[in-house]
């Protein structure tokens, strides 16, 4: 138990599309850290009776809100992809939104330390500077393409696409603080998450 003066360690989990974030993530969590996915707040914020939703609603309109209060994604989409600006604007709602909700779920966990799942860490400065830890899970890109296919059935084109527009492997990995390799079978990775458990321990316990 933490006393409630004690500044959380932080762990920011980075990876590309389908590498293996939240694979390492589930373990982290059953060895006994607060994980904090900020894809999960981001689907909270815009589900049904979400807190984004109203002010995207009043952005953008009723159009891109389906009929059960959700963010309609598919409109969404569009609205991006016809109008730059729109994604900008998108994210100007939704990102204070998610580092506010992420950094309120952090300073609750009373867990020795918080593993912060963030997909773009390396992209957007914002989560850099507010982990003391940057862990990144890594694989070669074909495997990512034969995961993500396998996993969403998009073709190889569409999650080359994807991987297009993130930081190349090489930039995440000079990222990196810590390394987990998890381009072998899902089992090599609880031992790797084991050993950095044990690291952020001893790391959470002198900070
Ligand atoms: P995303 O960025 O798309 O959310 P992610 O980095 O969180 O992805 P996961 O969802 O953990 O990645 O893994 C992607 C897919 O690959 C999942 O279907 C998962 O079960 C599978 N997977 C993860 N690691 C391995 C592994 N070592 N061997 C085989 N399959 C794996």
């Amino acid at each position: 138990m933490r006393d409630s003066q004690a500044v959380t360690f932080l762990v920011g989990l980075t990876g590309g599309i389908g590498s293996g974030k939240s694979a390492a993530a589930d373990i982290f969590g059953e060895l006994g850290a607060t994980i904090v996915d900020t894809d999960a707040i981001a689907h909270e914020l815009t589900a049904p009776g979400g807190a984004a939703i109203k002010p995207i609603r009043d952005a953008f309109g009723a159009e891109v809100i389906a009929s059960n209060g959700a963010l309609d994604r598919a409109a969404m989409r569009r609205r991006v992809f016809a109008d730059v600006q729109a994604k900008a604007r998108l994210e100007g709602i939704l990102h204070p939104m998610i580092r506010a909700e992420a950094d309120r779920r952090s300073a609750a966990s009373r867990a020795p330390y918080v593993v912060l799942v963030v997909p773009l860490l390396v992209e957007s400065g914002g989560y850099r500077s507010r982990v003391q830890r940057v862990a990144v899970v890594d694989c070669p890109e074909e495997v990512q393409v034969k995961r993500v296919m396998s996993r969403s059935g998009l073709t190889a084109e569409e999650a080359r696409a994807i991987m297009a527009a993130q930081v190349e492997r090489s930039q995440r990995l000079a990222a990196a603080d810590d390394v987990i390799d998890n381009g072998g079978e899902l089992a090599a990775l609880r031992p790797q998450v084991e050993a950095l458990h044990r690291k952020y321990l001893e790391m959470a316990a002198v900070s």
